[in-house]
């Protein structure tokens, strides 16, 4: 198994946020719908994050150097790993950024696959899981969503398995059952044991005949096969709207599977994780974006189309305003991202005032100067008249040293 930390290159005392933030880049870089992408590559980066971005998988990665599969981890309720269902090129699972719905992505849909679920409460030799009771635990996951589908609003549909207690034995595993002869029905049974002379201790244990239960099984339920959980196909639907940001949260009250071991399921929640081209930045309500110059463009100004706007539109900007130095910033109102509505978004047939509006667009300037500028005397005459200043001379005592251009 390839080293987790180097497929995303960190070390391993990487903290959460360099682990995100490596994940995005390389994930970016190595996207299949890329042309620097390598589907190989990219799906390595995908389950290195999965386990990375986990805080119990990763402590158990780097415990015992192997991958613990996502929902079967001590039994755990909810979804297994992602997946995509048959017949898409990058089926392979484990792939939670590729959510992007109907997207330029071809993938319309994802699907979560429960087996490992299934597998670890119903698997031979798994033994009877531990009865806990309340509510189970929450489950979390990233989406991947990239940042046009931020600034224009996006319905995402994630398809998974979700259990539910069986209805037609509500959740015995049986159609018909008689009392366990041996604990009399009550599920419990006094064991005597002594512990010194004259001294004998009572212990109530669970009836090993029945597991607790009280009951003996008759007849098996054939809704569920006696597994108490039947398993449906299930949707869930996320819309990102304008105004929405990167890293929140959306939950899914009790959306994960029921259990053997839990009264109530848990939620599922997502976390929207936004995937923005390398040259952007996304920052509260802005967009930053570094454009390189020519040293000339930085003296004479410059029009230049901006790609990869998360609007969609080609962006031409440009700057007659004086000369530039690196590392100066430009800014421009309303390029930036969509701010969250005051009001909810109105329901259908009276649509919003005038929409959201916008943040700013930066401008980090970065000046590329060529090696050497091809200069005459002529050249510094008619630049000292438009900037003053004085004409570098001789020193009158002293060696000058005169400097020449590396051939
Ligand atoms: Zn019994
Ligand atoms: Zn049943």
């Amino acid at each position: 198994m390839p080293d987790l930390y180097a497929a995303l290159g960190v070390s391993r005392q990487a903290t959460t946020e360099e682990i995100r933030s490596a994940y995005k880049s390389l994930s970016l870089q190595h996207h299949p719908d890329r042309p620097t992408g390598n589907e190989a590559k990219f799906k390595e980066i995908q389950e290195a994050h999965e386990v990375l971005s986990d805080e119990g998988r990763r402590a158990a990665y780097d415990r015992t150097g192997s991958i613990q599969e996502g929902g079967s981890v001590g039994g755990f309720p909810g979804f297994g790993g992602f997946g995509f269902p048959g017949g898409n090129p990058m089926a392979a699972g484990g792939i939670p950024f590729s959510f992007m719905g109907g997207g330029g992505f071809g993938i319309p849909e994802v699907h979560f696959d429960m087996g490992d679920m299934f597998n670890g409460l119903f698997g031979g030799g798994a033994g009877k899981p531990r009865r806990r009771g309340g509510k189970g635990p929450n489950k979390f996951h990233d989406i991947g969503v990239r940042i046009q589908d931020f600034y224009k609003g996006h319905d995402i549909k994630l398809k998974f398995n979700q259990a539910r207690k069986c209805t037609g034995c509500s959740g015995s595993g049986a159609e018909a059952t008689e009392p366990c002869a041996p604990c009399g029905g009550a599920g419990r049974r006094t064991m005597m044991r002594p512990i010194g002379p004259n001294m004998i201790a009572q212990t109530q244990v669970d009836c090993e005949i029945c597991s607790g239960e009280g009951k003996r099984v008759m007849r098996v339920c054939r809704g569920c096969q006696g597994k108490k959980l039947v398993e449906s196909e299930k949707q869930l639907e996320i819309k990102v709207g304008p105004g929405m940001r990167d890293g929140q949260k959306v939950p899914f009250v009790g959306a994960c599977s029921d259990s053997l071991e839990y009264d109530t399921p848990g939620d599922v929640v997502l976390t929207l994780q936004c995937v923005v081209p390398e040259s952007y930045e996304w920052k509260g309500d802005d967009l930053w974006v570094t454009t390189k110059i020519t040293y000339a463009e930085s003296v004479l100004g410059f029009t230049k189309t901006l790609a990869d706007h998360p609007s969609g539109r080609e962006i031409v900007v440009s700057w007659q305003g004086g000369p530039l130095l690196h590392g100066a910033t430009l800014r421009r109102e309303g390029l930036g991202m969509p701010l969250m509505p005051l009001m909810p978004l109105m329901p259908s047939g009276g649509q919003g005032s005038a929409g959201p509006s916008h943040g700013a667009l930066y401008l980090r300037i970065q000046v590329v100067p060529p090696p050497v500028v091809p200069w005459s005397s002529e050249d510094a005459a008619k630049l000292q008249s438009v900037l003053g200043g004085v004409a570098a001379s001789l020193s009158p005592t002293g060696e000058t040293l005169a400097f020449v251009p590396p051939s």
